[in-house]
C-alpha cells in the first residue's frame, strides 16, 4: 500500500475500489489477523479534532478510504504550494473549490478516488460471489438489514449472508452481539451504527471475533441497500453534491452537513494558512 495521506491528523490510503477489494482478499486469506476498514468523511475529520481517542481509532485501521469529495479536495489543496499573501490564499482556496465543482483532474491527483461505505457494501457483496466470502450485516433499524439482504441476494444471487442483526452499539450488549456473530461464522462484518459509534464498537470488539477477518463501518449503507434511503442522483454525486441532496431530503441533518462543508473547509484553510484554531 502507498504512503498515507494525512488530513488534519487523520490518515488516508490513496486507493480505488479495486484496491480495497484486493486488500480485503489479502486480509481474508491471511486469516490469523483481524482488520478494520474505516470510511472517514469530512464530518468525521472535524469530529476527530476534538476527540483524540476517535482519531487514534481511525488511524489504527488497516485501511482508511476517503468517503467524500471534500477529503479529495483537502488532500489536493493541502498539497499546493502555500500562497504568501492572505489575499492569494483566499483566491487559492476558492479556486481549488471550483476545481471540485468542475470535476477537474487535479482533485484526483493525491487521492485518486472517492470510496464510499455505501458503494463498498455493494462491491464487496458482488466480489464475495466469486471469492466465497461470508457476510454479516450488523446495525440499522430492526428489520432493515433483512430487507437489504433480500434485495442484495436478488442482485447478487451467489452471495452468502451468514446473518444480520440490528442490535445496539451500547457496550452492555456487545458480548451478546459478538457471540451471535461468532456463531454465524462470517468472514466480513459490516457495521452500520453511524459514526463515531460504529468505529468505536469495532475497535472495542474486533479481538473477540473468531471468524471475522474484516470489519467495516458503513454508516447508512444498509439503509441504502434496503431502499429505505435514496442515494443522490448520479449527476449530483459526480458533481460532489451528495451532501446537498442529503440536505434537501433530510433537513434534520443540517448541523452535520454544516460541519461537513463550511466547518471542514474552514478547518483545512486554517491548517494550510498556519492559523491556530
Ligand atoms: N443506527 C443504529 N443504531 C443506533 C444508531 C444508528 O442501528 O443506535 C443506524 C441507523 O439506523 C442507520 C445508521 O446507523 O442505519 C447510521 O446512518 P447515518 O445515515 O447516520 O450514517 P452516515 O451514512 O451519515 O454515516
Amino acid at each position: 500500500m502507498k504512503e498515507k495521506v494525512n488530513i488534519a491528523g487523520v490518515e488516508f490510503d490513496a486507493v480505488r475500489y479495486i484496491d480495497v477489494l484486493t486488500a480485503v482478499e489479502v486480509f481474508v486469506n491471511q486469516g490469523h489477523q483481524k482488520h478494520m476498514i474505516v470510511t472517514p468523511n469530512p464530518e468525521m475529520v472535524v469530529y476527530s479534532q476534538k476527540h483524540e481517542d476517535f482519531r487514534k481509532i481511525l488511524n489504527s485501521a488497516s485501511l482508511a478510504v476517503p468517503d467524500g469529495i471534500g477529503i479529495l479536495w483537502a488532500a489536493h489543496y493541502l498539497s499546493l504550494p502555500r500562497s504568501k499573501s492572505g489575499f492569494g490564499g483566499i483566491i487559492q482556496v476558492i479556486g481549488s473549490l471550483f476545481q471540485v465543482f468542475f470535476k477537474m483532474k487535479a482533485i484526483y491527483r493525491v487521492l485518486p478516488a472517492r470510496v464510499t461505505g455505501a458503494d463498498l457494501l455493494f462491491k464487496i457483496v458482488e466480489e464475495s460471489q466469486k471469492k466465497g466470502w461470508r457476510i454479516y450485516l450488523l446495525g440499522a433499524a430492526p428489520g432493515i438489514a433483512g430487507i437489504a439482504i433480500d434485495r442484495l441476494c436478488k442482485k447478487y444471487p451467489k452471495a452468502v449472508f451468514s446473518g444480520s442483526f440490528a442490535g445496539t452499539p451500547a457496550e452492555t450488549h456487545e458480548d451478546e452481539l459478538c457471540e451471535r456473530i461468532n456463531l454465524a461464522e462470517p468472514d466480513i462484518l459490516f457495521v452500520a451504527y453511524g459514526s463515531p459509534a460504529q468505529e468505536e464498537w469495532i475497535h472495542r470488539n474486533l479481538h473477540k471475533f473468531s471468524s471475522v477477518k474484516v470489519a467495516i463501518g458503513v454508516g447508512g449503507a444498509i439503509d441504502f441497500a434496503a431502499g429505505k434511503a435514496k442515494r443522490a442522483p448520479k449527476l449530483l454525486r459526480s458533481l460532489g453534491l451528495e451532501w446537498f441532496w442529503r440536505l434537501i431530503t433530510q433537513p434534520r441533518r443540517f448541523k452535520r452537513i454544516w460541519n461537513a462543508t463550511f466547518v471542514f473547509v474552514k478547518l483545512i484553510f486554517r491548517l494550510k494558512r498556519g492559523i491556530d484554531s
